[in-house]
């Protein structure tokens, strides 16, 4: 062999079997064909390369489900879940609070595929029934919600989802597998932004479908495969190194989460805390029937205007302020200039988020610390 035949050939062993306990990156896009094998042959767009294979069959488990899948952002993992399940003159219901990106994209991509919405709220479910049209096949929430925490009753949507027909989707990328496993309740398909608690390290963008139905499978793995929103080796890697940790990571976060909720609610300088798992939130019964933990996420109002917000955030010292959640480090957001920056001054007033509302995701960092960096910021 010549030299350029050795550089690409010689010692790459993609086939060698060796058996470390942890999953190698298998950077690889093409495989061997066996010309004798089935025709199921590896390549990452149909999700069934190693890597791929070994996170999937790990998220899976998290969520009690029979298979999942991981792609390049939670957006992929929520457009494929609603795309792959509708078609041209399908009505699908949404809870109105859900994070802004799915806000966009319903409000931007569905009408021009043909596809209808209406939107609930999920402190009234009953209205449901009058949204219900002959053509409606999705239902969708997302719980506890952003950033005002509010909680939907998995069993309630699941009981509209099965006297109407309707495929139930639900985002549970704030709860985390650890603290709520939406299938048990009965749900179809469950969604998770995977660059939140999951991959937990803000490093990398990715997100997670899973589900129990052999026949929703096949349409997801189809959907990916057309369009291809996949993740690659590198980040299957990293997300599932991450996961390894989850369940120690999100348990101490809700612990400090809760801890934090109740010091703030004595606070004279916090006017309201929103927190499912405080005992006078009117979630709290809930919540607490359906999550084993409240999550690492709160917001709370401070008494003053936004002016009174940026100073309180820029007296913290531990806690950053920045964009995302989910992370090792505890983050702040002012929802008001974040999130929520695009709605008008009314839409938010009614939506409830005011200038003064602060959103914590809460990290692992130890809870001291962080207390004392609140009290300080709080003057
Ligand atoms: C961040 C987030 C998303 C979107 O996830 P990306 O990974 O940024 O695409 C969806 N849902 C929730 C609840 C989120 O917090």
């Amino acid at each position: 062999m010549k030299q350029s035949t050795i550089s690409v050939h010689a010692g790459t062993k993609p086939s060698v079997k060796v058996e470390g306990i942890n999953t190698p990156i298998y950077y690889s896009s093409s495989y061997e064909v066996d010309l004798g094998a089935s025709l199921d042959l590896p390549y990452p767009r149909r999700c069934n390369t190693p890597n791929q294979i070994a996170v999937s069959a790990k998220i899976a488990k998290l969520e009690n489900a029979k298979f999942a899948f991981v792609t390049g952002s939670g957006m992929a993992a929520i457009s494929t879940s609603l795309i792959s399940n509708l078609e041209r003159g399908d009505h699908i219901l949404i809870q109105k609070e859900i994070y802004g990106g799915t806000y966009n994209f319903i409000i931007n991509e569905l009408e021009k595929m043909g596809i209808e919405y209406s939107f609930f709220s999920c402190q009234d479910l009953t209205v449901i029934n009058s949204l219900i049209k002959s053509n409606s096949k999705i239902i969708y929430c997302e719980t506890p919600s952003n950033p005002l925490l509010r909680v939907v009753d998995l069993e309630e949507i699941v009981k509209i989802a099965h006297k109407f027909g309707l495929l139930s989707v639900i985002d549970n990328t704030f709860a985390s597998p650890i603290n709520q496993n939406p299938l048990d309740w009965g749900f179809d398909i469950v969604v998770h932004s995977g660059s939140k608690f999951l991959s937990g390290h803000s490093d990398i963008l990715c997100g997670a479908i899973a589900m129990n139905s052999s026949s929703l499978q096949k349409k997801t793995l189809k959907h990916l495969s057309n369009w291809g929103p996949v993740l690659d080796a590198q980040a299957c890697y990293l997300l599932e190194r991450s996961l390894k940790t989850l369940a120690l990571r999100v348990e101490r976060q809700s612990q400090s989460a809760l801890a934090i909720a109740e010091h703030l609610l004595k606070h004279p300088a916090v006017k309201k805390v929103n927190y499912p798992g405080l005992k006078y939130s009117e979630d709290y019964p809930i919540a607490s029937k359906q999550m084993s933990g409240f999550g690492a996420v709160l917001s709370f109002e401070i008494d003053g205007d936004l002016e009174a917000s940026k100073k309180f955030i820029n007296r913290l010292e531990i806690i950053q302020s920045a964009l995302s959640l989910g992370g090792v480090e505890s983050l702040v957001s002012i929802p008001r200039m974040t999130s929520h920056s695009m709605l008008s001054a009314e839409t938010r007033e009614e939506a409830g988020i005011k200038d003064s509302l602060i959103r914590l995701s809460v990290g692992i960092e130890d809870l001291e610390d962080l207390i004392r960096d609140l009290n300080n910021a709080l003057v």
